[in-house]
């Protein structure tokens, strides 16, 4: 609408200058007025017609379409009038009486039509009929007044207008008012706008109804005004159509497109892939929201770049890229390739990369359609599988050296050994295979989630009896620390699997131990609310600091690159204390400083079972 507003200022001074043009003309020769005035409204009586006969395909409304047809006959009146006219000497039994005579004919024509097409609306219509009755309707009234002159009498020589064209004026007025009662009965099926211009139209129509009973003579000042109106109204009509017939179903067309053309582009841009389409010269024409963000440029930084250049400098980057380019350019649609690709603050992604070249009709390859899914962090997790395997078998034989060691040793040579020497030895043998089935049973628990077939066996069990006999086990494993236990008189009875709690403490002690070298206290402490049990070990280490807390109890995170000074282990005792805790419906968590020691808590619900 805004669009238009000039518009609307530059029509209105536009026809404000044929307005006076017209008024200019006038005072040269009335007939040459009369004449461009009668024209001027006769083209747009027709334009009235064409062009709501050819949008009719368009026009849900019978309405246009049937005041369209009576306005190409409203026309062809004017025009008879505009021949017979005072003046032009063209037909006989042409002059004034004729003039007006036709001029009345028409109006009435108008008026009715003006009335009659509001209850067209819903209705079927028949142009085979329509058009031969106005033509009909038409002939007759030319017959009746030029050849029959039985049309009543409407301008008298020395008389002036008769009574029979003032009141017709009159009845036509009020039949226009009338036109404009029934419409308004059925605005519904308007637009707003299109029923304001309706409206306009036919009180103008009215008004210059009333000038044309007020003239004495055809060439005076209110036939002038009338005229005037005249073309005022039938521009007005004119714009319903246009904005009817032409405007609002091309809007209403391109707002369908537009629509489903944005649902298009929204499915691509806020595909969670990434999309590029790359022309024959290799560069990139388009790129999807995700392709952009996924490589870290701005979208028209991406666009033109050459293709390869996106890939890493490495093995599976460029080098494989430009196989799998010729490939494609080749013909052959690509699946599922592994490539890495670098991103613009130099860090690798990588890619798994779908390509469909895009043929002409020769069936030459013009262009190519790629998909690309970001596996960087399903290579990362990968590659710490990879690590920890290697790390959990490192593990495991450190113990199984001293383990066969001790054996080895107390069997070749029993005789040389004391037996409090052969009971050390054994017993170191015993301390590790220990700690080598611990391990063991990390990883079964750990193969077990993978697998989701941790299943717990839960019964009531005594909190106090699991944490003091975990304790005792892993004093032995160290003479440094001085363990605590700080358990309140009266435990409620937890529903839990006896063996895996066992497992979750031994694991945080392990730790405890493992992290605070230098020795200290190690304190398990227990408290219980109406809920849970919230279990605590805590150590005098190394701490953790915050960073590393967030991650400590994902999937094989070790913190010993952060910390070269401490050794560890592979990064996977929280897990599985995280698993089996969750298990049980509670929740595990860590405070920590680095350099003063670190608390892990766990929470075991107590309205269990
Ligand atoms: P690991 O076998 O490496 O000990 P965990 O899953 O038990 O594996 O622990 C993961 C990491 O968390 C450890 O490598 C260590 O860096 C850190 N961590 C665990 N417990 C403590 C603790 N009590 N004090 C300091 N750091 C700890």
């Amino acid at each position: 609408m805004n669009v238009r507003k000039p518009r609307i200022y530059l029509i209105s001074l536009a026809g404000a200058l044929i307005l006076l043009g017209l008024y200019l003309a006038s005072l040269y020769s009335y007939l040459l007025f009369h004449i461009i005035a009668e024209i001027f409204s006769i083209i747009v009586a027709f334009s009235i017609f064409i062009i709501s006969w050819n949008s009719r395909r368009f026009i849900d409304n019978n309405y246009f379409l049937f005041i369209g047809i009576a306005f190409l006959f409203v026309g062809l009146m004017d025009l008879a009038h505009t021949i017979a006219y005072p003046g032009m000497a063209v037909l006989p039994g042409s002059g004034t009486n004729a003039a007006a005579q036709l001029w009345i004919s028409a109006r009435y024509i108008q008026g009715l039509s003006l009335l009659a097409a509001p209850l067209l609306i819903g209705r079927r219509l028949r142009f085979n009929w329509l058009i031969p009755s106005y033509g009909l309707i038409v002939l007759l009234l030319w017959v009746s007044i030029f050849y029959w002159q039985n049309f009543p009498a409407c301008f008298i020589e020395g008389v002036g207008l008769t009574a029979f064209k003032k009141i017709s004026e009159y009845v036509i007025s009020l039949i226009l008012l009338g036109s404009i009662f029934v419409t308004f009965q059925n605005r519904r099926e308007f637009d707003s706008m299109v029923l304001r211009l309706l409206f306009a139209a036919i009180i103008v129509t009215i008004i210059s109804e009333l000038f044309f009973t007020l003239y004495e003579h055809p060439f005076g000042l209110p036939n002038l005004i009338g005229h005037f109106l005249k073309i005022v109204s039938f521009y007005l009509i004119y714009k319903a159509i246009i904005e009817t017939g032409l405007v609002r179903p091309y809007d209403l067309l391109f707002r369908n497109l537009r629509q489903s053309e944005k649902r298009y582009r929204d499915l691509y841009e806020e595909a969670p892939n990434a999309y590029l389409s790359v022309n024959i010269k290799g560069k990139i024409e388009r790129a999807n929201r995700s392709a952009a963000e996924m490589l870290g440029y701005s979208r028209d930084d991406l666009i033109g770049q050459a293709a390869l250049d996106l890939y890493a400098d490495t093995p599976y980057g460029k080098a494989k890229a430009e196989g799998v380019f010729k490939r494609f350019m080749a013909g052959e649609e690509i699946r599922d390739e592994e490539l890495e690709m670098r991103r613009t603050d130099g860090s690798s992604v990588w890619i798994n990369l779908s390509v469909r070249p895009i043929r002409d009709k020769d069936g030459q390859v013009i262009a190519s359609r790629s998909e690309v899914v970001d596996i960087t962090e399903h290579k990362r997790l990968d590659q710490l599988k990879d690590d920890f395997i290697g790390l959990v078998s490192h593990e495991l034989r450190s113990p199984m050296t001293v383990i066969t060691g001790a054996i080895n040793t107390v069997l070749t040579e029993s005789e040389r050994l004391s037996p409090a020497e052969t009971r050390q030895l054994l017993k170191d043998a015993a301390l590790e295979s220990e700690s080598l089935s611990h391990m063991l049973g990390n990883l079964l628990e750990l193969s077990r989630v993978q697998a989701n077939r941790l299943s717990l066996f839960t019964e009531a069990i005594s909190v106090r009896k699991v944490i003091e006999d975990t304790v005792d086990n892993i004093k032995r494993r160290s003479s440094v620390h001085h363990f605590i236990t700080d358990l309140p008189e009266k435990l409620p009875p937890v529903y839990a699997d006896e063996l895996r709690l066992e497992r979750i403490l031994y694991n945080l002690l392990e730790n405890a131990v493992k992290y605070s070298p230098q020795g200290g206290d190690i304190k398990v402490s227990v408290q219980a609310d109406k809920e849970r049990l919230i279990i605590g070990v805590s150590d005098q280490g190394v701490g953790i600091s915050a960073s590393d807390q967030a991650r400590l109890f994902e999937p094989f995170q070790r913190l010993e690159e952060s910390r070269p000074d401490v050794t560890g282990g592979v990064g996977l005792g929280l897990m599985v204390c995280r698993r089996l805790v969750e298990a049980h419906g509670g929740q595990i968590w860590v405070e920590s400083e680095p350099g003063r020691g670190s608390t892990f808590f766990f929470t075991l619900p107590l309205n269990q079972g």
